[in-house]
C-alpha cells in the first residue's frame, strides 16, 4: 500500500531489493515529508516568535498551525497542552524531572511496568533518586500481557504517578491503558502514557483515554527525526516547574528573579526544530489521508500472515503472543544467538533489529540476552515476509 511514496525503499542492499522490517525503530519518510523539509529551508527558514519580519512571521504561523494539527490528531483540549520536544525520550525526561521536583517526596512511589522501554524506566529512577521515592513494577505474564490483578495492590496511598507504555516495542502488546487509567484515577493518581509504539498504529484520543500525559516521537510515524510531542493536561503543566531555562520560556528576566512564560512556551526553551515540526504536520496529514483504519487493517493483515509463516518454522519461538498486538514479531531460533541470525538475515537483504531493544527487564523475564525483531509498516508486503521466512530457514541451515 502506497509503497512508491517512500523513495528509500527502491534501493537494493547486498545485491537484493531492500526489505525494511525495522519500522519500530524508525519508519521511512514519504516524499511529501522530505519535500516539506527542503521547502521550509528554501522558502521560510527563520527563527520564530521573536521577529516582526516577514519570514519570521510566516515560520511562526506555520509552526503554530502544526501545533494545532497535532492537537486535532490526538484530540487534545487545547494547543497549549501540546509541547514540542525532541522525541519520546525527552518528553518522558521532561515529565519525570519536572513532575518529580514538584510532586515526589521521600517514600512516595512511581509505578511503571516490567515491559517498559528504558526511556520509561531510567528517567523515573533518576527522579526517585533525587526525591527518595521508590519505583514499583507491574509484572507481565509469559504471553507478554500485564498482570492487572496486581494493580489494585500496587496503586496505593503512596503512588504519585503511573507511567506505562501504550504498546510494547519488544512484545507488540497493546496494553489495556483505559482500564489502568480508570483504576488509577479512582485513587486520584495521574497516568503518563508512552505512546512511542502506538501513535502510528492506533487512533489516539487523549480526552477519551483521559490520560494526564501522552508522549510520542515523530520519527516513528513517518516524520523527521529529532521532533516529538509531550501532551500534558494544563492542570498539571501549570503546576510543574520549567524543565529547561533559556529563551522563549521566560516572561521577564532580572538578575533577582525570573518569571515564566505561559503554556506551551514555558516548556519550550530555546530555538525549536521548526522544519521538523512542519515535517511532523505533513506526516500527520499524510497518515490522515491514508486513514488510520486502513493502515491498521493492512498492518494487522501483515501481522497475521507473518505470524502464520514464522510459526511454521520449527525451532522458532515468538515472544509476545497477546491477542491484542501491533504489527511486530520478536523471536529466537533454537538456541542460536540472535546476533548471528540477524547477521545472516541482513546478508539476505532483510533489515531486522537484534538485541534487547532497550528493554533489558523483558529479556530478564524470559532469561534471554536478546531477540530478533521484525516490525512491519503498511508499505511492507507479503512477498517481503516470504523473503524473511526464507532468510530464517537459510540461517537455520547455516548455523545448525
Ligand atoms: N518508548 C518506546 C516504547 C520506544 O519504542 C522508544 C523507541 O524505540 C522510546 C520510548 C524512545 O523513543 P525515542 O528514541 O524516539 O525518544
Amino acid at each position: 500500500m502506497n509503497r512508491s511514496d517512500f523513495p528509500i525503499l527502491e534501493q537494493s542492499v547486498n545485491g537484493k531489493p531492500l526489505v525494511y522490517f525495522d519500522n519500530a525503530a524508525t519508519t521511512q519518510k514519504p516524499q511529501v515529508v522530505i519535500d516539506t523539509l527542503t521547502d521550509y529551508y528554501r522558502t521560510i527558514n527563520s527563527n520564530i516568535h521573536r521577529g516582526v519580519h516577514y519570514l519570521s512571521q510566516k515560520a511562526t504561523e506555520a509552526f503554530e498551525e502544526a501545533r494545532r494539527t497535532v492537537q486535532a490528531f490526538i484530540n487534545a483540549p487545547t494547543p497549549q497542552e501540546v509541547i514540542f520536544t525532541r522525541g519520546t525520550t525527552e518528553s518522558i525526561n521532561l515529565i519525570a524531572s519536572s513532575f518529580g521536583k514538584r510532586f515526589l517526596q521521600a517514600d512516595d512511589e512511581v509505578l511503571v511496568s516490567e515491559m517498559e522501554h528504558h526511556a520509561n524506566i531510567v528517567p523515573w529512577q533518576l527522579a526517585c533518586e533525587q526525591s527518595g521515592a521508590h519505583l514499583r513494577v507491574i509484572p507481565f505474564n509469559d504471553a507478554g500481557e500485564l498482570e492487572l490483578d496486581h494493580l489494585d495492590n500496587l496503586l496505593n496511598e503512596r503512588t504519585r504517578i503511573v507511567a506505562v507504555s501504550h504498546v510494547s516495542n519488544t512484545l507488540g502488546t497493546i496494553n489495556p491503558i483505559r482500564e489502568i487509567i480508570q483504576k488509577a484515577h479512582a485513587k486520584k493518581i495521574p497516568v503518563m502514557i508512552d505512546g512511542a509504539q502506538a501513535i502510528s498504529h492506533i487512533p489516539v484520543d487523549v480526552q477519551e483515554l483521559d490520560c494526564d500525559f501522552y508522549c510520542f516521537s515523530g520519527h516513528k510515524m513517518y516524520a523527521p527525526m529529532g521532533i516529538g510531542v509531550m501532551f500534558g493536561k494544563a492542570q498539571w503543566l501549570n503546576e510543574m516547574p520549567p524543565y529547561q531555562g533559556g529563551g522563549e520560556m521566560i516572561q521577564r528576566v532580572t538578575f533577582e528573579k525570573t518569571t515564566y512564560n505561559e503554556l506551551p512556551f514555558k516548556f519550550e526553551a530555546g530555538t525549536p526544530a521548526v522544519g521538523d515540526v512542519l515535517g511532523l504536520k505533513t506526516a500527520i496529514d499524510y497518515i490522515q489521508q491514508l486513514g488510520m483504519a486502513r493502515i491498521a487493517e493492512r498492518e494487522q493483515a501483515l501481522l497475521n500472515y507473518a505470524t502464520e509463516k514464522l510459526s511454521a518454522i520449527s525451532g522458532l519461538r515468538i515472544y509476545g503472543t497477546s491477542a491484542e498486538k501491533t504489527s511486530l514479531i520478536s523471536f529466537n531460533l533454537n538456541n542460536i544467538h540472535h546476533f548471528d541470525v540477524g547477521f545472516i538475515i541482513d546478508k539476505m537483504g532483510v533489515a531486522v533489529r537484534t538485541g534487547h531493544h532497550c528493554t533489558q527487564p523483558v529479556m530478564d523475564h524470559y532469561h534471554i540476552p536478546g531477540t530478533i525483531r521484525a516490525s512491519f509498516a503498511f508499505y511492507n508486503t507479503e512477498a517481503e515476509i516470504d523473503q524473511l521466512a526464507a532468510a530464517i530457514e537459510k540461517a537455520k541451515q547455516m548455523l545448525g
